[in-house]
């Protein structure tokens, strides 16, 4: 095996694997490693909903970016990556909330994305299965859901065709500051850059990335086909992303092309465990039955957990880890790594390159934690 490369990626969950298939297809040589199976990491545990966020101008711009770039990329995939233009609809409880979904409808629309504002009969015309009482929504018609290791695997397969060299079972001990891997074998490769894709393991090799895990439980059903056609999320559940503390749960599911239903979702800032909790998976499953009655006569299949890599300000980190220009980090993108995969790729691929990016990469870049900067954070 060459031991030198232009470029070394850990990590080969959705961020190594995008970052891998953009480098190779620029013209650079890349290796990645991986200490387990492709998409082994949280990849292999999440939704897999592609979806427009408008917390902030930065979230915005990364989520819009990226899930244009998956719209363009969506004819290329394999049927196993199961990418369904499906649409979100965000669901008003009541009119209160209903002020969001008009709020969100005008952000939405004035940057030039598809919107629907649905009253209470025409949401129940979308989803018959909805609690009858609801408010309305707001449908978002570019979102999609895609199954995440399938679309890693692809990004990879695509990268090995340009060349790239892709290497599971591969623990990477050290990331050394001249640019350059160790393994436990006392081994060292050597690149001309390291992309840290570690997701919530990347502070193992970068002190200062300070990324939390946050721990989710997800339930998917038994087939049940046309019971669900879009995505659908409460509004609650953007207060649910929001906490920094404590335990929450809100209503989010998603059909799935074999007819499944993937049920979501909740959020634990303090847990380092996996085991699927039942206090926490029963609140879950009872607020999908408030918003979804119909629910009740479906059976899940199947339960477990994973682990978002969380940052305060619920932005990534994409960018140089330090000044050396040797290394790179591209993690945590908390809930929306899927969605923020190809954007953050882009980004950083254009400034390893030394090339425009198409939108400002500032907002992403790690030194905005480095010590002296946190205050702004
Ligand atoms: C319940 C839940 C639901 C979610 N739903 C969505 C959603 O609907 N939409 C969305 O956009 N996002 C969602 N996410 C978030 C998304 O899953 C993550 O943001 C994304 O998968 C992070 O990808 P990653 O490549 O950074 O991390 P990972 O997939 O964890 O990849 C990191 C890789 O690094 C490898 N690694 C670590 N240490 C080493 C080492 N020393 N040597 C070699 N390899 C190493 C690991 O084995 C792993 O494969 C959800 C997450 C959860 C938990």
């Amino acid at each position: 095996m060459r031991q030198s490369y232009d470029v070394i990626i850990v990590g080969a969950g959705i961020i190594g694997a995008s970052c891998a298939a953009e480098c190779a297809a620029s013209g650079l040589s890349v290796l990645v490693l991986d200490k387990g199976p492709i998409g082994g990491g949280v990849t292999g545990t999440c939704m897999g909903h592609i979806v427009i966020l408008d917390d902030s101008e930065a979230q915005f711009a990364l989520t819009r970016y990226s899930q244009r770039l998956w719209n363009e990329l969506a004819t290329k995939l394999p049927e196993q990556a199961e990418y369904v233009r499906c649409g979100t609809i965000w669901v008003a409880a009541d009119q209160e909330e209903m002020q969001e979904v008009h709020r969100k409808y005008k952000s939405y629309t004035e940057n030039g994305l598809e919107a629907e504002i649905l009253d209470n009969k025409a949401l129940l015309k979308a989803e018959p299965h909805l609690a009858a009482d609801l408010a309305g929504g707001l449908l978002v018609k570019q979102d999609s859901v895609i199954y995440p290791p399938a679309a890693a695997y692809y990004l990879l397969k695509q990268s090995h065709k340009n060349g790239a060299v892709v290497r599971s079972a591969s623990e990477v001990k050290a990331i050394l500051p001249e640019g350059a891997v160790g393994f436990s074998c006392g081994t060292i490769i050597t690149g001309s850059v390291v992309i840290n894709a570690c997701g919530c393991q990347a502070p193992e090799f970068s002190k200062m990335a300070p990324i939390k895990k946050r721990k989710g439980h997800l339930a998917i059903t038994e087939r049940r086909d046309g019971f669900l056609n879009h995505q659908i999320i409460e509004l609650g559940y953007l207060k649910s992303a929001h906490a920094a503390a404590g335990d929450s749960v809100a209503f989010n599911i998603q059909p799935r092309k074999t007819g499944q239903m993937l049920v979501g979702s909740s959020r634990q800032n303090d847990s380092d465990d996996p085991s699927v909790q039942h206090h926490i998976l029963s609140k879950m499953i009872k607020r999908a039955f408030k918003y979804m009655p119909d629910l009740r006569d479906v059976q899940v299949t199947r339960t477990w957990t994973g682990f978002r890599p969380a940052t305060d300000d619920k932005l990534p980190l994409i960018g140089p880890d330090g000044d050396s220009g040797k290394i790179w980090i591209a993690a945590g993108h908390e809930g929306l790594g899927i969605t923020c995969a190809l954007g953050t790729a882009k980004l950083l691929c254009d400034m390893i390159m030394n090339r425009p990016s198409e939108i400002d990469t500032k907002p992403y870049c790690p030194s905005r934690f480095a010590k002296g900067n946190t205050e702004d954070v």
